[in-house]
C-alpha cells in the first residue's frame, strides 16, 4: 500500500459589496473553531497595494502596523488572527501587491523567464500559488484560510482572486463569500438584493461560493435565506448568519451554534470527532466574563490618531482581553493628546479615569499634551502605563519636571535640546531606508527587579516583547536620572537598552515595547493585566 501523505486543504474567504464587513474576525473566527477540532489551520492574508507592507504606511492610511515576532510589519488582520488562535504567526503568511511585483521583476532581471513575456497570467498567478504550496509543504497546516483583501471588483485583487480560481483546479478549495445584508428601517425588511449583486460578480471571476456569510444587525430570517440561496445556487443551510454579537470572540460560538462547523468540516472532508471540549469551554468561560463583568473601571487612551479607532486596535484588544481576566468591563475613552496643549484640556475628565495609557507613535505633532498628561497621572497618583513613544515621554516629564532637566526632549522631537533623554538608537544612525528597518520585532529584555511592577507583572526575569522604534533611553542620563527616583527595570541582556521605567512610588511604568502585540483573548499582556488591577483599586 502506497503512502499518501496529509494534503493540506484550502479556504479562501472573499468579501463583496463593501470592504470592513469583518473578513478578519470571520477568518479568524474559522482558525478558532479549527483549532477547537485539533486541526492545524494557518491563515494567510493577501493586501493589493503596491507598498512591501504596510510599515510605510500613516496609521491613519492603514490602521495599525502589526509587526510579528520575526519583525515582519504587517496588517492588522493579523492581529485579530493571533488573538482569537493564541499562537504566533509569521511573515511569510502576508502576502502584498508589492511583494509579488518585486520578486516577479527581480526574477526577470535574473533572467529566469528567459525567452518569455512575463504576463500576470500565468507568471503573476503562479508566483501566487507557489507562495501559497509553499507555507503548506514548509508548515504543513491541515487547513490554510487565505483571506484576499478589499473586495470584488477591486482591480488590486483582481489577479490574486484568478490565482484562486486556479488553486481550486489543483487543490481541494472552499469559497467563502462574506458580503453585506442590510436592513431597511422604515420597513424593517432584509435586502437580499445587494448580496445577490455579490455572488454574481463573484461567479463573473468563475467562482461558485460554498457558503456566503452575510454580515447583519439581526438574526437572518428563514425567508431571507431561503430568497439568497435561490439566486446563489446554495442550499438555505448554507447562508450564514453573521449578526451583530455583544463580544466579537463569540463569533465561533455563534457559529458553531448554527452548525457553520460542521457543514464547513464536511466540505474540507475533515472529521468532526475531535472536538477539544476542553479548549471549547475555556473559550466559552471568557467570552462569558468579557459580556457579563463584575466591575467597570474608566481608562483614558492617550494618543494622537484616535479619531481612526484602527490605529489602536491591540490597545483596545488588550484591554478587552486583561478585563476578561480580572472580571471587569474596561470603557476607553479616548483622548486626543493635541486637546491637551497651550493651556487647554479636561483634567477634571482625566482624574475621574482609573488609570491612562500613553500610545506609541511617530512624529511631534501630540508630544506636549501627552507630557502634560502624564505629568498630571504622576501627580495625582492615576496609575500609568506608557507604550513606547508612552515611554520615552513618561523618562521627559520625570527628567523635566523631577530631575530639573528643564529643556529635556527626545531629539526626535528637538534635535537641539539642551538634554536629550531620549536619542536614536546606535544601531539606526547609519541606516537611510525607512523600510522594515526599525528596532522590530521580538526582543529578549531582562527585569532584574524582583521588587518592581514589571517582575511583578511577568513574574520571571527573561521576558520577550515585540518592539518597533529608532530612538532609546539616553544611557548618559542613567545616573542623573536614577538619582531622582526614576527606576530602570527592566533591560537588555548586553546592558545597553533600557526597556522599562519605573516610578518611584505610585503605579507608574513605562516600555520600550509592544506588549499589546502579544495580548491574547487567553494569554492577556502581563502590564495590561496589572495596570487594570491597580486601576480597580483606585477610588474616584
Ligand atoms: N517615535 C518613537 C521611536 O521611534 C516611538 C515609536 C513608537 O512609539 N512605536 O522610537
Amino acid at each position: 500500500m502506497s503512502f499518501m501523505p496529509a494534503r493540506t486543504k484550502y479556504i479562501v474567504v472573499l468579501g463583496s459589496l463593501l470592504s470592513g464587513l469583518g473578513k478578519g474576525v470571520v477568518t479568524s473566527s474559522i482558525l478558532r473553531i479549527l483549532d477547537f477540532y485539533n486541526y492545524k489551520a494557518l491563515p494567510m492574508k493577501f493586501d493589493g497595494y503596491l507598498n512591501f507592507d504596510c510599515g510605510t504606511m500613516n496609521p491613519f492610511q492603514h490602521g495599525e502596523v502589526f509587526v510579528l515576532d520575526d519583525k515582519s510589519e504587517v496588517d492588522m488582520d493579523f492581529g485579530i488572527y493571533e488573538r482569537f488562535l493564541n499562537k504566533s504567526l509569521t511573515g511569510d503568511l502576508s502576502i502584498t501587491g508589492g511583494k509579488l511585483f518585486g520578486s516577479i521583476i527581480s526574477k526577470e532581471r535574473q533572467g529566469r523567464y528567459l525567452g518569455h513575456t512575463v504576463q500576470i497570467i500565468p507568471h503573476l498567478t503562479d508566483e501566487i500559488i507557489s507562495r501559497i504550496e509553499k507555507v503548506s509543504l514548509e508548515k504543513k497546516p491541515d487547513v490554510q484560510i487565505i483571506e484576499v483583501g478589499g473586495t470584488v471588483g477591486d482591480i488590486e485583487n483582481s489577479y490574486f482572486i484568478e490565482a484562486m480560481r486556479q488553486l481550486a483546479l489543483k487543490h481541494e478549495v472552499v469559497f467563502i463569500n462574506l458580503t453585506y445584508l442590510p436592513t431597511l428601517d422604515v420597513v424593517g425588511e432584509q435586502k437580499t438584493k445587494p448580496a445577490q449583486i455579490g455572488v454574481r460578480q463573484i461567479l463573473q471571476d468563475g467562482i461558485r461560493a460554498n457558503f456566503i456569510i452575510c454580515r447583519s444587525q439581526a438574526e437572518l430570517l428563514e425567508s431571507t435565506k431561503e430568497k439568497l440561496a435561490l439566486f446563489a445556487n446554495l442550499s438555505k443551510d448554507r447562508i450564514i448568519d453573521d449578526k451583530d454579537q455583544k463580544t466579537l470572540y463569540n463569533l465561533p460560538l455563534h457559529f458553531m451554534d448554527i452548525g457553520f462547523d460542521k457543514m464547513l468540516l464536511k466540505d474540507l472532508g475533515l472529521d468532526a470527532a475531535n472536538l477539544n471540549t476542553e479548549k471549547l469551554h475555556k473559550w466559552k468561560d471568557n467570552v462569558k466574563r468579557t459580556i457579563s463583568p463584575r466591575s467597570e473601571i474608566n481608562i483614558a487612551v492617550v494618543g494622537k490618531y484616535t479619531h481612526l479607532r484602527d490605529s489602536y486596535a491591540s490597545v483596545k484588544e488588550a484591554l478587552v482581553h486583561a478585563g476578561a481576566k480580572e472580571d471587569t468591563k474596561v470603557n476607553i475613552h479616548w483622548v486626543e493628546s493635541t486637546d491637551y496643549e497651550n493651556g487647554k484640556g479636561d483634567y477634571n475628565a482625566l482624574d475621574k479615569m482609573h488609570g491612562v495609557i500613553v500610545t506609541g507613535g511617530f512624529g511631534s505633532r501630540g508630544v506636549e499634551g501627552m507630557i502634560n498628561i502624564i505629568r498630571h497621572a504622576r501627580t495625582h497618583g492615576i496609575p500609568y502605563l506608557g507604550l513606547c513613544l508612552g515611554m520615552q515621554l513618561m523618562v521627559v516629564e520625570y527628567g523635566r519636571n523631577v530631575a530639573g532637566l528643564r529643556e529635556a526632549n527626545s531629539s526626535e522631537f528637538d534635535p537641539k535640546a539642551k538634554h536629550k533623554l531620549i536619542v536614536l538608537l546606535d544601531s539606526q544612525r547609519r541606516i537611510t531606508n525607512k523600510g522594515g528597518t526599525m528596532r522590530l520585532g521580538a526582543q529578549k529584555c531582562i527585569l532584574p527587579d524582583k521588587d518592581s511592577i514589571a517582575y511583578r507583572a511577568y513574574g520571571k526575569r527573561v521576558i520577550s516583547e515585540r518592539h518597533r522604534h529608532r530612538y532609546e533611553f539616553n544611557n548618559s542620563y542613567r545616573k542623573a536620572l536614577r538619582n531622582s527616583g526614576l527606576k530602570i527595570t527592566g533591560l537588555t541582556a548586553d546592558n545597553k537598552l533600557v526597556e522599562f521605567v519605573e516610578w518611584p512610588t505610585g503605579f507608574g511604568i513605562g516600555t520600550q515595547s509592544h506588549p499589546e502585540l502579544k495580548s491574547r483573548f487567553e494569554t492577556p499582556a502581563p502590564l495590561f493585566v496589572s495596570l487594570i488591577e491597580a486601576a480597580k483599586s483606585r477610588n474616584v
